[in-house]
């Protein structure tokens, strides 16, 4: 799939809105992404994450780690593609780290993926964990980025297909302005 067939993919399967919506970051957008709807059918998530796990063909990956929710399904995909340990971290009063009995020896080859990437904030504490574990970070993957390409990490960056999505504080919105109301995101359009 080239970056426009995951776009149309995300479309087809309304993981991806186009309208007027109110993030939960409270800044509104023209663009909703939601990956859950793509990656509810096993196929679409299948075929989008074995495309992501053959970027790193030939970096060794030994676990593929993710940060709870939007990056479990992810990284379990890219590991069943890899043939390596899937992972996820997840915060514990507010701090990213592994839990339920997860474990990165040192020197594991680690790769982080996440479902969509914007500024890569959650990624970063993901890198955080396996780098305080001894684990060697290869890469960072993503089956979209909606920052524009913005987010610059230290290692490798693969991503499937790249949104520049504008965000809006409500007063400076124009969409807003033009009238249209704004629809919280995650209920329907
Ligand atoms: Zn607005």
């Amino acid at each position: 799939m080239n970056p426009a067939e995951v776009l149309e993919l995300y479309e087809a399967t309304g993981g991806l809105l186009r309208g007027h919506f109110l993030l939960t970051s409270g800044l509104h957008s023209d663009t909703y992404l939601q990956s859950a709807l793509v990656l509810q059918r096993p196929e679409h998530a299948e075929s989008l994450c074995r495309q992501l796990a053959l970027a790193f063909n030939g970096d060794r990956v030994q676990a593929v780690i993710g940060p709870a929710l939007g990056g479990i399904l992810v990284a379990h995909e890219v590991a069943r593609a890899i043939g390596c340990r899937a992972l996820f971290a997840e915060r514990e009063d507010g701090v990213m780290r592994l839990r339920r009995g997860f474990a990165i020896a040192a020197g594991t080859r680690c790769l982080v993926v996440e479902d969509v990437i914007t500024t890569g904030g959650s990624t970063r504490e993901v890198m955080r964990v396996v780098e305080e574990a001894g684990g060697i970070l290869v890469g960072v993957g993503a089956l979209i980025d909606r920052g524009g390409g913005s987010a610059a990490f230290p290692v490798k960056k693969v991503t499937l297909a790249t949104l520049s999505v504008p965000t809006y504080r409500p007063e400076e919105c124009p969409l807003c302005r033009s009238g249209s109301p704004a629809v919280k995101s995650g209920s329907r359009k």
